[in-house]
């Protein structure tokens, strides 16, 4: 039983100074542990800050690197958009002006052999209506290139030219030369006025001219080239002719000289457009087509109206 006691009170003691040696030991144990992990911990978050700024640096890189591509790829499609293949021909500033003096351009075609297209230049006047009833007398579609300041008061007539099937066509709406041919605006401005009262009146857009004196003459030398291209660029056809009825000059001709000038040069030609002229001074004129159709018609000419199709008589300018 004693023995057993102290054997108990050994136990006890040795128990006692493991918890005090575990008492002594384990503060400073800790304290290095902590020292140990708290250096560690130290380290790691330093690393981790490290890392963290270089992540932010490689984005930011990344960030110019994207906003770079971004500009080039913008430079690009503007370099692609500013060059087409061929950068359009700068345009003469009167090929902007009076846009709707335009028409759709027609294909020509030669006449065939003996047509005869009588032209009646100066018009509408107080000898159309009885023109008409002499062409209408036979059968015959004529054409009149008529002039603007003519037509207020015979707005009438000029849909009664129209209506009876002839062509109407612009000769100029002033007829006043050296106006129209002071320069190719002028002319252009001229043709674009005519062009409007015509189709006031009538309802039709002309398609074809005849230029006052004819395509070259001693009034448009300086510009007929440009003017010429400038209203072919813009459609129409014109019409020069190869016969004149000499019915305007300024001595009076017989009726019997008109039609004789007519019906004598028609022959020499393979297809003729005729020059006469409606104005209220000649009278001749109207008797004279009376007297040529019937000579002509008998002779086998055929007489019809112009249009864009006809291959135009125009005069040499080169
Ligand atoms: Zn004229």
């Amino acid at each position: 039983m004693e023995q057993e006691n102290l054997q108990f009170a050994q136990k006890v003691r040795r128990a006692k100074r493991r918890i005090i040696i575990a008492l002594l030991v384990l503060p400073p144990l800790l304290l290095i542990v902590s020292v140990y992990l708290g250096i560690q911990c130290f380290q790691q978050r330093r690393q981790a800050a490290a890392y963290t700024a270089e992540l932010e640096a490689q984005a930011g890189q990344l960030q110019q690197a994207a906003e770079q591509r971004r500009q080039l790829e913008e430079q690009l499609l503007a370099a692609t958009q500013s060059t087409p293949e061929s950068a359009p021909p700068e345009a003469l500033e009167y090929q902007q002006l009076y846009p709707e003096l335009s028409v759709e351009p027609a294909k020509s075609v030669s006449p065939a052999d003996k047509m005869v297209y009588l032209t009646f230049d100066d018009g509408p006047s107080g000898n159309t209506l009885a023109l008409l009833d002499v062409l209408d007398k036979y059968s015959v579609k004529a054409t009149f290139f008529v002039v603007g300041s003519q037509i207020p008061g015979r707005e009438d007539i000029l849909r009664e030219i129209a209506a009876r099937g002839h062509t109407v066509g612009m000769h100029s709406n002033s007829h006043k030369y050296n106006d129209i041919y002071a320069s190719v605006d002028a002319c252009l401005q001229d043709f674009d006025l005519l062009r409007a009262r015509i189709l006031e009146v009538t309802g039709q857009a002309p398609s074809i001219l005849r230029f006052p004196g004819g395509s070259v003459n001693g009034y448009n030398r300086d510009i007929y080239q440009e003017l010429i291209s400038e209203m072919l660029r813009r459609g129409y056809a014109y019409f020069d002719w190869n016969v004149s009825a000499q019915d305007a000059t300024s001595q009076n001709k017989s009726v019997a000289d008109i039609a004789n000038a007519v019906v004598t040069a028609v022959p020499r030609h393979r297809y003729s457009i005729v020059l006469l002229h409606d104005t209220s001074l000649r009278e001749t004129s109207v008797k004279a087509v009376d007297r040529l159709i019937p000579q002509l018609l008998e002779l086998g000419y055929t007489f019809a109206p112009l249009d864009p199709s006809v291959s135009p008589i125009i005069f040499s300018y080169k």
